[in-house]
């Protein structure tokens, strides 16, 4: 059992961190003010190649693992990015670890590259107003029409649907069998978005304004046979394989926020003197700080467990899980115990704290919640009857 980081880990850390101190706080408050996306930062990240950090090498990325990946997306976060910064690069890093997996070489070659270079950028359309968390419900119907298919349907909380010119969407070819799962049936395909058929309604939401989140109403949108990731009806089979990696990178990105908060509120607590004195030399400052610390280290070691595992093609369904879900309410803490110690200035914005507290929601809500997260372990690792 080694805990310590390769060198080479060490200087992909040292690299994003350098890289990502060119965006500085103002940088993302300004963003998270008018809402744009952040266009300079997605160029300068696409630039250095490190979109591509656990992409095959033969499609032009680096062909690291889960584990380099996540250490990446960890040092967006902590840069003070926090998710507007990590957000707007995510489904580039892993995102088509489908079509990596389960696509065929044509498609490989077609839309692998141009997301690594930064030239493209994709979302990711799973969730829907109507089914929520059970997607076996899903409504969008995909209808085989000749050598093509016809989608139809609506999905809701689309991220960087604005900005992207391609997307990965999970919709139903057929009902599923009386013998099969309730899944199956349902296809994925990575098509491009068309605005002619697709309509993107923005959500007004509580943070991240520079990465937007939408609503698609998608009406007779034609999509090609080749765009078609494996075979009908296998969709859902092929995006449970990427489930973990995804757990494991909200997770990094998580602990990163966590972090960038924790160090904020600590040297807010060195430099504010009331009664005399530091506040941070009260132990009612101190000691909720280095709770913190303990819960970030802790679920720290479950992400990169998870990720060893994930690396090295052992199971981590429960790791990965138990990661996102610890990663997720540590920075939850972290953030509003930073807003804590900042008193009154928390809740001003050029503390950025308010900031990170409002994107802490993210990590806890999506892509899966932590009810779910338990139902999993409890099912899953205690043996308990399934509950839902
Ligand atoms: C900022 C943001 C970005 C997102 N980006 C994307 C994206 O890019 N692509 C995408 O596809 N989706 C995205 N999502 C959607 C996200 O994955 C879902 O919101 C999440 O999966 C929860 O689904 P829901 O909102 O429909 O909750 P619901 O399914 O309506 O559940 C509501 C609540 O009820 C609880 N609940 C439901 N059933 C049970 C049960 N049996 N036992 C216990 N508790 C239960 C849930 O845990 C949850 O707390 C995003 C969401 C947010 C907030």
């Amino acid at each position: 059992m080694d805990f310590s980081f390769t060198p080479e880990q060490q200087a992909i850390q040292n690299a994003v961190t350098q890289l990502c101190a060119r965006f500085d706080s103002k940088y993302w408050l300004e963003r998270d003010t008018d809402g744009a996306f952040p266009h300079a930062f997605h160029e300068a990240i696409a630039k250095s190649g490190w979109l591509g950090v656990a992409m095959p090498t033969q499609y032009g990325g680096a062909g690291l693992g889960i584990t380099e990946a996540a250490l990446m997306m960890q040092a967006i976060s902590e840069s003070g990015a926090g998710f507007s910064g990590a957000s707007s690069v995510h489904m580039n890093i892993f995102g088509l670890n489908p079509v990596v997996v389960f696509g065929n070489e044509e498609q490989k070659q077609r839309w692998l590259p141009p997301l690594i270079r930064g030239e493209e950028k994709a979302c990711f359309a799973v969730t829907e107003p109507n089914s929520g968390l059970n997607t076996a419900k899903l409504g969008t119907t995909a209808r085989r029409d000749g050598d093509r298919y016809v989608l139809r349907g609506q999905k809701i909380w689309i991220s960087t649907a604005q900005v992207a010119s391609k997307m990965l969407i999970l919709a139903r070819t057929r009902s599923p069998a009386p013998d099969e799962r309730p899944t199956a049936g349902l296809s994925l395909f990575y098509t491009d978005l068309d605005r002619r058929f697709v309509e993107v309604r923005e959500i007004d939401k509580m943070g991240r304004k520079a990465v937007d989140s939408n609503l698609l109403f998608i009406e007779e949108l034609p999509v090609p046979e080749q765009d078609r990731i494996g075979a009908d009806g296998k969709g859902f089979d092929y995006i449970l394989h990427g489930l973990n990696p995804e757990r494991i990178l909200i997770a990094a990105e998580a602990i990163g926020l966590g972090r960038a908060a924790l160090k904020r509120a600590v040297a807010y607590a060195n430099e504010r003197v009331v009664f005399d004195r530091p506040i941070g030399q009260n132990q009612a400052i101190q000691h909720p700080l280095a709770r913190c610390w303990m819960e970030l280290a802790a679920a720290e070691l479950m992400v990169f467990k998870a990720a060893a595992l994930y690396d090295r093609g052992e199971p981590c369904g429960a790791e990965s899980n138990a990661a996102k879900y610890l990663a997720a309410e540590a920075c939850f803490r972290a953030c509003e115990t930073a807003m804590l110690t900042h008193g009154g200035m928390g809740y001003a914005k050029e503390y950025h704290i308010e900031r990170y507290l409002r994107e802490a929601m993210i990590p806890r809500l999506a892509p899966v919640s932590p009810q779910l997260i338990l139902c999993f372990i409890a099912e899953k690792v205690l043996g308990l009857p399934k509950s839902y």
